[in-house]
């Protein structure tokens, strides 16, 4: 199937923006000073389909860092890169069950990480970055990033930094993942361009602009270019499917039903393959970390839209 027509797509934007815009459940992350003082009303929604066709609603311009959110990407860019067998062998596919930061990640499986959407499979997948300098991989992994949003995406500084200073932990899954000899490369500079790139600043409609990528077999359907092959958009998804929402994955699953990505700023982006994809931003996070407002609007459009994967009609 498709999505509905352009007049009721527009009309499930519109509910799914007003309804949920006084929403005032959850909390603006407090562990990273930077991205504690956004402002928890902001609330954006937009939708781009695979034909390129966009809607947006409130603050889908508004530019946050994109946090987690970059975790699908950077799997994606990596897997063209190397191989769907090669990145398998580095990096699971299944559900943790903790949460993101979570050592149990690793320590399951003689240092074997579950999956690219915790840190510590998503260190292991930015440590896959191809090049010979800390320079040159980052290069791959932000020019790689901005094909998928079809704009070229900046580092928000001050993000980075406090992110830097307080990043004890990644540090700490990083050396882990070296001494099972799992990480590729450095493992400082691993967690450095895994920091550089959760600090990339996006707004709601780059969301839906990624994430239609990932949608459309891979290519941009606004720049037309061909960013990963739709094998690799394939696998993307399918492991979004499963570890995509912290250690809601399951429960997101079986309410909304369609694949999806959310960051501790307040991003989710949901991918319908095929159809299209949603950006949604707002900061008040549930206590796994979603965005509370987020998920009611994604929840809604999945339903008025008929995205819902596992429903028959
Ligand atoms: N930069 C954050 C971290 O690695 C991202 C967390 C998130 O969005 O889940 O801790």
């Amino acid at each position: 199937g498709s999505l509905p027509g352009h007049d009721d797509v527009e009309a499930a934007l519109d509910a799914a923006y007003e309804r949920f815009r006084d929403l005032d459940d959850g909390v603006v992350v407090e562990d990273v000073p930077a991205l504690a003082d956004a402002d928890p009303d902001l609330f954006g929604v937009a939708l781009v389909d695979t034909a390129g066709a966009e809607h947006v609603r409130g603050d889908a311009r508004h530019r946050f860092t994109i946090q987690s959110i970059s975790k699908a990407f950077v799997y994606a860019l990596v897997c063209q890169e190397i191989g769907h067998d090669a990145v398998l062998e580095r990096v699971g596919v299944d559900n943790t069950g903790v949460p993101f930061d979570s050592v149990l990640a690793i320590e399951h499986d003689e240092g074997h990480p579950m999956n690219p959407m915790v840190n510590a499979g998503a260190i292991a997948a930015t440590g896959l970055a191809p090049g010979e300098s800390r320079a040159e991989r980052w290069d791959f992994l932000v020019r790689g990033l901005s094909r998928f949003a079809g704009r070229d995406l900046a580092v928000d500084d001050a993000v980075y930094r406090s992110e830097s200073q307080a990043n004890q932990r990644n540090e700490g899954l990083a050396l882990l993942l070296e001494g099972h000899g799992r990480l590729s490369g450095d493992a400082l500079g691993v967690v450095d361009a895994y920091t550089r790139q959760c600090s990339l600043l996006v707004d709601a409609r780059d969301l839906a602009v990624m994430g239609v990528t990932l949608a459309n077999g891979g290519v941009n359907p606004l720049t037309r270019e061909q960013v990963v092959d739709a094998p690799i958009a394939r696998d993307t998804v399918s492991v979004l499917t499963s570890t995509g929402m912290y250690e809601r994955s399951g429960e997101w699953l079986f309410e909304v039903g369609v694949p999806a990505k959310s960051g501790i700023s307040g991003g989710i982006v949901m991918v319908s393959p095929g159809k299209g994809a949603v950006g949604t931003f707002s900061p008040r996070l549930d206590d796994a970390g979603n965005s509370v407002r987020g998920r009611r609007a994604c929840s809604h459009l999945a339903r008025s839209l008929g995205l819902d994967l596992f429903a028959s009609r």
